[in-house]
């Protein structure tokens, strides 16, 4: 369904009415937290639902992005022959980012460097995590950095790059949250240049097998979910 901001809390109640369950995205998913009856402890200490369902009577958001992340990243890093990063640089502050931040808090030692436009939404982010550390410069934001995570929207369009190559280091891991037919542009830049890449279609998966198990109590056949995923 494509909803419209101004549209979001009556599109929540008629689907609390029909016992709908579902995935909530971009832009959605901070506002959703608020429109919940109960959220799960995690949604709440990230501060953003992307899965919700009906139970009793009761709207109930949880995350399942966090997982999905973590899960998705330990693949990539692992394909890499990289072990988990102490320095992480996290591009946005919204919904997705949260999760990225939620995910990399358990990671041992690892700071977390966020550089978002959005000053205010990027403290509030920071507030809530104690790995986090505001940098506005994206130079000085991914110097250093051995994973960097666009959770920005940009390179949607299959043109736009979320940051210049030659900025991101030479042996840094590259995660882009953004999935879209053929990659996007920043991805397979990326890893020509050599570097280890994914784009978010193995998260979108890992959180959807989670949400699935939520919504039916019942584990579901990845390989199913990842040919669904790639049009197969
Ligand atoms: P969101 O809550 O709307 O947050 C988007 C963030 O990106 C905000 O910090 C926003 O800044 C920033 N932003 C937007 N346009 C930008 C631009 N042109 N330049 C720099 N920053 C920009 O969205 P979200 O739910 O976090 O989703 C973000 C992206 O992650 C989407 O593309 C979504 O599809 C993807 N995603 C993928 C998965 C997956 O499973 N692979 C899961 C979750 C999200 P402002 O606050 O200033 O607007």
């Amino acid at each position: 369904m494509d909803v419209a901001p101004r549209d979001l809390a009556s599109t929540v109640a008629a689907l609390r009415d029909a016992h709908a369950a579902g995935n909530a995205t971009i832009p959605h998913k901070t506002a959703l937290l608020a429109l919940c009856d109960r959220v799960s402890p995690l949604a709440s200490a990230v501060g953003a639902v992307n899965t919700f369902y009906v139970d009793d009577g009761a709207l109930v958001g949880d995350n399942t992005d966090v997982a999905g992340f973590d899960a998705a990243a330990r693949a990539l890093l692992e394909r890499g022959g990289r072990a988990l990063p102490t320095r992480v640089t996290l591009l946005g502050a919204g919904g997705a980012a949260a999760a990225v931040a939620a995910a990399t808090s358990g990671w041992a030692g690892c700071e977390l460097v966020l550089c978002a436009r959005n000053a205010e939404r990027a403290s509030a982010l920071a507030r809530r995590f104690g790995h986090v550390r505001l940098d506005r410069d994206l130079p000085s934001a991914l110097e250093g950095a051995e994973l960097v995570v666009n959770a920005t929207p940009v390179g949607m369009d299959g043109t736009e790059l979320p940051t210049p190559v030659e900025l991101v280091p030479p042996r840094a891991a590259a995660f882009d949250l953004v999935y879209r037919p053929g990659e996007t542009a920043w991805v397979r830049a990326l890893r020509d240049g050599g570097h280890p890449t994914c784009d978010g279609l193995t998260m979108l998966v890992e959180q959807a097998v989670l949400a699935f198990e939520l919504w039916f109590g019942i584990t579901p056949d990845r390989d199913v979910m990842w040919r669904a995923a790639h049009g197969r």
